[in-house]
């Protein structure tokens, strides 16, 4: 579909009629505001597409601003990975900002309120604050430290601010409603006295300001046209607007907060809470574990910017909550590398299997194609010779019509190269097959152009030749949790519903030799098997391939058989 024939989503439509209401299109200004306290996850990436696709649809700025209010859990390492993560996903920010620029003019501006009286210092313990809060059915009751002076108030706001107080003993909050249908209306607070170094700010600050003061007004500052956030902001816009109104003069852009529903993947968390868990308590192996909903776990996984950019297009922006798919991921990701991946053949749980019939020592460089859905890619050679490792799968001594591999007596083709026959087993004691003999058809040679290379076979099977494979680990990776939704269910802790087999390693598997050049993030199809890439734990010794995605939807098939 072209871009102006495709329908808008409700967002876009609001940003229509704001233009078509005489709002100038160079007046439009995005920001995507990520606090930098956990990595960015595939949820991010919904409001990152959504705002760097709105500013590029309408050529509009798109800030990255950093919500940094909260020195306890903010660090440079975070802020890094995101700057990392949003470039990696292909967008270009306009501007980098820090909420943590604005303190001072935050700070003014309590003052102004302050003097205004429309704030207060008060300084009972956090728990009478909450009991004179009220419940959604019951008014609050005002504090004793309500109407205390203006002078007073600045007295105390400044004392505060010079870190005379102890945290928790102090918070300024804005004089709003105690009786207000909304609880984030009983007067809220605006700064809470915090004794703890920030990653920009040093020591310079003793007090922080609370979310709801900072990203409205910080959105004034910048001339944010359109504040997008996730639902749960709902009920905080009009203490948004409140405090716009507090501050806000009528020749500014005044900045609109409008929301959409997270983004939430089957079978994962999504809560950097919760992720911070995973990786603090060992669950995964940091934040960029292949098997973490993280951009940076997704990118060493194998998945590609525009896999994820495609995923975020196609599960829309949506008014209300919902659980997306995974399976709508792992399809675009397969979808793109089956357009770009290298074919190589690669044995995972190997057999060995010797032709008889064919000349000891002899090798011969066979040529194979690379992609057949890419006319490009052209051919390469892949070594052949007496002894190869086939999938023990491909094998079974008897088996039904159905099997269209490999069985005693009957003939399969050697992908790329010749048609063999299996004729007898050796075991070990056990009775583990250890060796499969078979005849190959010498003029079956595929693409010899003879009438035996045109002879059809039932089956086709990968294999490598023994002495030329590279051994290499794969991991083969299966979703994080065994639930849906794991952290969908009250009381039930969700680290308690993680897959006990979401990590496979197989740490002998063989995969042609051309892979011995393949670097850090390379991906290719293992044919019959799935996709794959080199992982950064590689060394020129011994490779090591992560599974991105399977061929087909293998978990589909297995749930429904249950
Ligand atoms: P978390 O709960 O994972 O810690 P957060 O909302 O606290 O997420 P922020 O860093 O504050 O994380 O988020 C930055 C921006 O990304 C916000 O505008 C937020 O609304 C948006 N965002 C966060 N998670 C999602 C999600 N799952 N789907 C869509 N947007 C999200
Ligand atoms: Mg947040």
């Amino acid at each position: 579909m072209s871009e102006n024939k495709k329908s808008l989503n409700f967002l876009e439509q609001i940003i229509e009629d704001d233009l078509s209401k005489g709002m100038d299109r160079s007046q439009l200004r995005f920001r995507f505001p990520p606090e930098p306290n956990g990595y960015l996850h595939i949820g991010h990436a919904a409001s990152i597409c959504l705002n760097f696709g709105l500013g590029i649809k309408y050529d509009a700025p798109v800030n990255l601003r950093f919500d940094d209010t909260n020195p306890v859990k903010e660090e440079q390492e975070y802020v890094d990975s995101i700057k990392t993560d949003i470039e990696w996903l292909g967008f270009k920010w306009a501007e980098e900002l820090y909420s943590s620029d604005y303190f001072q003019q935050l700070y003014d501006w309590s003052v102004q309120m302050i003097k205004m009286g429309k704030a207060y210092v008060d300084d009972q313990s956090s728990s009478l604050m909450a009991e004179q809060k009220g419940t959604p059915t019951k008014p609050g009751t005002n504090s004793p430290f309500r109407n205390r002076s203006v002078a007073e108030n600045l007295t105390l706001f400044e004392k505060m601010k010079n870190g005379e107080f102890d945290e928790g003993s102090h918070v300024l909050r804005a004089k709003i409603d105690m009786s207000s249908p909304n609880m984030l209306m009983r007067d809220p607070v605006m700064y809470r006295v915090l004794k703890k170094s920030h990653h920009r700010t040093g020591e310079d600050w003793k007090i922080y300001p609370m979310y709801d003061w900072t990203h409205g007004e910080s959105d004034y500052i910048e001339k944010i046209s359109h504040s997008l956030c996730t639902l749960e902001f709902k009920h905080h816009r009009e203490l948004y607007d409140w405090f716009l109104d507090q501050v806000y003069d009528e020749k500014d852009i005044r900045p609109k907060q409008r929301e959409f529903a997270r983004r939430n993947l089957s079978y994962t968390v999504m809560s950097k809470r919760k992720l911070l868990q995973l990786v603090e308590e060992g669950y995964v192996s940091g934040w960029d574990d292949p098997r973490m909903p993280t951009i940076s776990g997704l990118r060493r996984r194998g998945y590609t910017p525009k896999s994820i950019r495609d995923f975020s297009e196609s599960a829309g922006i949506a008014k209300r909550d919902n659980v997306t798919d995974l399976a709508l991921l792992e399809f675009h990701i397969r979808n793109e590398l089956n357009k770009t991946a290298p074919r190589v053949m690669a044995v995972l749980n190997p057999v060995k299997l010797v032709i008889t019939n064919y000349p000891e020592g002899k090798e011969e460089l066979l040529s194979a194609e690379n992609n057949p859905e890419d006319a490009e890619a052209g051919f390469r050679t892949v070594p052949f010779s007496k002894e190869l490792y086939i999938e023990r799968e491909d094998f079974r001594e008897v088996a039904n019509k159905k099997f269209f591999r490999l069985k005693l007596g009957k003939e399969v083709r050697l992908k790329n190269a010749y048609i063999i026959k299996a004729d007898s087993v050796e075991k070990d004691e056990n009775g583990e097959i250890t060796v499969i003999y078979c005849t190959y058809d010498e003029d079956s040679k595929s693409g010899s152009g003879t009438e035996a290379s045109q002879r059809k076979v039932k089956g086709t099977i990968h294999w490598v030749s023994v002495a030329h494979a590279l051994k290499s680990e794969v991991r083969l990776y299966d979703r994080l949790f065994i639930d849906e939704a794991p952290d969908s269910h009250k009381d039930v802790d969700f680290k308690t519903l993680i897959n006990p087999e979401s990590l496979e390693v197989i740490p002998e598997a063989f995969v042609e030799p051309g892979l011995a050049t393949a670097k850090t993030g390379d991906s290719f199809q293992f044919q019959r098997l799935g996709y794959f890439n080199v992982d950064k734990d590689s060394t020129p010794e011994k490779l090591v391939f992560n599974r991105t995605v399977a061929l087909r939807d293998s978990w589909a098939k297995i749930e429904q058989k249950k």
